[in-house]
């Protein structure tokens, strides 16, 4: 498969230059020259496909044979080796519970098999790739996690001293082995600045391959279809329309379930359910797509303010916001309406949601008052212990932590301090 940049300026490339890459030279974003279409029948015989059989039948249209099959098939069992419940809440009401990885967010899923993609494009370079990732928090875990132990990359991961939260500290610095945490006296803006001067440095570019792991990159939006073939595989059966709300914020995951029903699955509506930061429903509105200065809510990851997949829905929907509408439903909510949906959800169903996955379960309960006969499904993106404070406060009862998190609270921090001053920062690389 080939891959083009969204700006049509660079040239296309194959999947590992793209994966290397990134962002494609001239700024724009990969998209695949082609969606694949999954065979007639598929669905007939998915509900009782396991997820990773599921991953390989759709990962294979996109990347046999840049990646031989056996390596894909390895990749996929390795990747994927946590559960994914698709729990029944009511009638039609489902949620789909996407944060049983190690990190207990739903970046696990994109992390992770990125993370073996480029392990195998390292080693068949016979080239030492060393990743940077600047994290507010929960992306730097998730990526490290992902890349343990995979041979030939080391991590490097830059956070802003005393900004994240202690269990999120516990989770970037104790991981040892290739991985490696840079304290930074400085903002997560400083932490970002010091990567992006890293990859256009002259001199650590001519000694060594850099890479970045950041959320455009197009090994990590694939991945994220897969689960939108599992879901609707289940639900198919049905025999009624399927609706799947989607927390969003930087539009990777949504961008990803587009893909998926282009692909063929039988998803009929997306409802792409947003916090205040609401430039993606403003645009379904309005026809106007107008970034803005994101603001801070109780779900903190998606406080984006300009969504850097925006440019890849536009590609998908030929620029044409009727056709995007045809899709998509787009619909956001305030802090206060999030935590009336994480107290009444737990109250009917004695079901705990996290902050995340409550602006998903409003959007879908937005769209199901208005278009009856669906089966609808939100997607649950973090362990509702991620933002245990809030939803403590909201629903009254302490929410127990599980045990792979436990887990770090014990762990010992291992971090190198670092001025926000690139020179310290290249010299360290050097040295690696
Ligand atoms: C990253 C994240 C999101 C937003 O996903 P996008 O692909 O950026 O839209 C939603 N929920 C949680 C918990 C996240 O970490």
């Amino acid at each position: 498969m080939k891959f083009y940049s969204t700006q049509m300026k660079s040239p296309t490339v194959g999947l590992g230059q793209a994966v290397m890459n990134g962002l494609a030279p001239d700024g724009g974003l990969y998209m695949p020259f082609r969606i694949p279409r999954l065979p007639n029948g598929f669905f007939k015989k998915a509900n009782s496909m396991s997820f990773q059989d599921i991953a390989f039948e759709v990962s294979k249209n996109f990347f046999i044979p840049d990646l031989p099959k056996s390596i894909l098939v390895n990749i996929v069992q390795e990747a994927f080796n946590f559960s994914i419940p698709l729990v029944e809440l009511d009638k039609q009401l489902y949620v789909l519970e996407l944060f049983h990885g190690p990190t207990c967010a739903f970046k696990d899923f994109a992390a992770r098999f990125m993370a073996r993609i480029l392990g195998f494009f390292a080693e068949k370079l016979q080239q030492e790739i060393t990743i940077i990732v600047a994290t507010s928090g929960d992306t730097g875990s998730a990526v490290a996690h992902g890349f343990l132990n995979v041979k030939g990359i080391k991590v490097v991961i830059l956070y802003p001293s005393g900004k994240v939260s202690s269990l999120q500290e516990k989770q970037l610095t104790s991981m040892g082995e290739n991985i490696t945490a840079l304290e930074v006296r400085g903002t997560f803006d400083d932490c970002q600045k010091l990567a992006k001067q890293a990859f256009v440095d002259g001199e650590l570019k001519e000694k060594m391959t850099l890479a970045s792991a950041n959320s455009i990159n197009i090994a990590r939006l694939l991945p994220q279809s897969f689960y939108y073939v599992y879901l609707s595989a289940q639900l198919s059966m049905k025999g009624v329309p399927i609706a799947v709300s989607v927390p969003s914020g930087n539009f990777g995951n949504l961008t990803a379930g587009i893909i998926a029903k282009r692909m063929g699955a039988p998803i009929a509506k997306f409802i792409a359910s947003t916090n205040s930061n609401d430039v993606v429903p403003r645009y379904l509105k309005t026809g106007t797509f107008q970034p803005k200065p994101s603001v801070s809510t109780i779900s903190n990851a998606m406080d984006v303010g300009n969504p850097s997949n925006f440019s890849r829905m536009l590609e998908l929907y030929e620029n044409d916001v009727r056709k995007m509408r045809d899709d998509i439903h787009g619909v956001s909510f305030s802090d206060v309406a999030t935590r009336e949906a994480l107290l009444s959800v737990f109250k009917k169903y004695q079901y705990t949601m996290d902050t995340h996955g409550a602006v998903a379960y409003l959007g879908l309960v937005d769209f199901m008052k208005k278009f009856k006969g669906y089966a609808g499904v939100f997607l649950e993106t973090a362990h509702p212990s991620k933002f245990f404070e809030e939803v403590e406060k909201v629903i009254g009862v302490p929410v127990s932590i599980p045990d792979r998190l436990k887990e770090y609270l014990d762990r010992e921090k291992q971090a190198i301090l670092l001025s926000n001053d690139f020179s310290e920062f290249k010299s360290f690389l050097l040295k690696l």
